[in-house]
């Protein structure tokens, strides 16, 4: 059989699909939603603790250099004066005055033009620039397309603002926290102190962020409330050179997105951030970019080298001691910090974008819709399909499946509709194998086991089936 496939690269119908299969819906949809929030559903969540679980492995398991941390959402308020969010964590907002909406005046630049102003550092760009280069290059609101209708930007702090305590008056204002990050940075003497750690060594932590961004949108891509799975791995500097830690761990990242969660090198790069785009304690950056279907966004930061800013800033502000004893030198030190910090919502796109595919297949009228999950990201690794209900055949089919699912591998069982109609619809879900119980199975234990993409079937025995649900056998099976 042969088949003619195609990426469908267009967000919008992807999250059309999302919404009818069950992998993302619109948050609060029933109250008429709440803009840019999103619930993952039973398929969504399946994907998307996959691949948290199986950066966890990489990062935690695979290693044993980096310990694992849970730190609390809700922190002291002087963590974030410390670590400069409070100051400095901020977003150019401008105002239009033909629309009345407000953007980011630095991604609306990027929207409209592939130049750039003198001085440009992104979002740090100063605002008079930002607004100079919006009037002078004719910028349009992208609402009603009129240009010259601009306020001077000014500096939007990201963070949410919240209130701790019963009493109003008792309240005391707390943030929810931008980043995961900083729960590392003040656990980390209760971590190396408990695990009776060395230097070098790194913490691990999955966690909620919130940020009050600006401009929302793309599906996912950005949105207030998200995940991320940051290490903060710290070292001396004088024992060995940063740029050695920096480029380990910037290609144990890239091998995440390649080799792991296998997303197609053709819609990666490796972006280094320009130094004025670098925040001012950062010796250098380096992003993985992933080609969304709105343009390069970024994926994760697969390094950024932090010095000792936030130790240090932390010992400062609280005034405990955030230095590491070398007790064999007798010398003590604040460690350097480099930090791969990954976006889980971002992965899940990515990986909804580069797997889905419509395709037409010889003998068929019915385009085949299809998520080609690797195998280790499918929500289910196998659909367990009786050919009819009658006869026997769903008490041995439902024999197989719940078999199954005791060992621990996460089927579904699918008695609804045609053969036809039901491998179409496991393509759709990505389930990699399709088990089918027909009249032979009754006989002989054999059962017909179908190939998600390449549609070949074979006939096993229940004692080969685990054999061949395994990422390895699903990807020789390609061949
Ligand atoms: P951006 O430039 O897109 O705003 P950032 O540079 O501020 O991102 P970081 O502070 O480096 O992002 O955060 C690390 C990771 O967290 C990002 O690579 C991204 O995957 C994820 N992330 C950051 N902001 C958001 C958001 N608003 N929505 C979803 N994911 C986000």
């Amino acid at each position: 059989m042969s088949l003619q496939e195609k990426r469908v690269n267009n967000l919008e119908e992807l999250a059309k699909f999302c919404n009818h299969k069950g992998f993302i819906f619109q948050g609060s949809a029933i109250y008429g939603g709440l803009a840019n929030t999103w619930d993952y559903g039973p398929l969504g969540v399946e994907l998307k603790n996959n691949i948290r679980q199986l950066w966890w492995k990489h990062w935690v398991y695979d290693r044993d250099d980096i310990h694992g941390l849970d730190s609390a959402i809700l922190m002291n308020p002087k963590v974030w004066e410390a670590s400069g969010h409070v100051a400095s964590f901020s977003d150019p907002l401008v105002d239009s005055k033909s629309s009345k909406k407000r953007y980011r005046a630095d991604k609306l630049i990027e929207q409209f033009t592939d130049e750039r102003p003198n001085g440009w550092a992104g979002e740090k760009t100063p605002p008079e620039v930002l607004y100079q280069f919006l009037i002078d290059k004719n910028i349009p609101d992208p609402e009603t397309g009129e240009t010259n209708c601009w306020t001077m930007p000014r500096m939007f702090n990201l963070m949410f603002k919240t209130k701790q305590g019963v009493l109003e008056d008792e309240a005391s204002e707390i943030y929810l926290r931008p980043e995961t990050a900083q729960g590392i940075f003040v656990n980390f003497k209760n971590v190396q102190r408990a695990m009776r750690q060395k230097i070098p060594f790194g913490i691990a932590q999955v966690g909620k962020a919130f940020r009050n961004e600006i401009t929302p949108g793309n599906f996912t891509f950005r949105t207030r409330e998200f995940e991320q799975m940051e290490v903060e791995y710290f070292f001396d500097p004088a024992q060995t050179p940063w740029r050695t830690i920096f480029e380990e761990l910037r290609d144990y990242s890239w091998k995440f997105i390649t080799e792991i969660i296998k997303l197609d090198p053709n819609n990666l790069r490796l972006r280094d951030h320009e130094p004025n785009e670098l925040s001012h304690y950062s010796k250098a950056t380096t992003d993985i970019e992933y080609k969304f279907p709105f343009g390069w966004g970024e994926l994760c930061a697969a390094g950024a080298y932090r010095g000792a800013f936030d130790l240090t800033q932390h010992q400062n502000y609280s005034g405990k001691d955030m230095e590491y004893h070398n007790q064999l030198e007798d010398r003590k030190y604040i460690p350097h910090v480099i930090e791969p910090s990954f976006g889980l919502d971002r992965l899940v796109l990515a990986v909804l974008v580069d797997c889905f595919y419509i395709e037409s297949v010889e003998g068929s009228t019915e385009p085949r819709k299809v998520m080609k999950f690797p195998y280790a990201l499918a929500p289910y690794k196998l659909a367990v399909l009786p050919l009819m209900e009658k006869d026997g055949l769903a008490e041995l089919a439902q024999k197989v499946y719940k078999n199954l699912r005791s060992q621990g591998i996460y089927c579904v069982y699918d008695d609804k509709g045609s053969i036809g109609k039901r491998y179409r619809r496991q393509d759709e879900n990505g389930t990699p194998w399709c088990l089918t119980v027909d009249y032979q199975s009754l006989e002989d234990n054999t059962f017909t086991l179908r190939h998600r993409d390449t549609l070949q079937q074979v006939r096993i025995n229940l004692k080969t089936l685990t054999e061949y649900l395994t990422p390895k056998a699903f990807d020789q099976s390609l061949t």
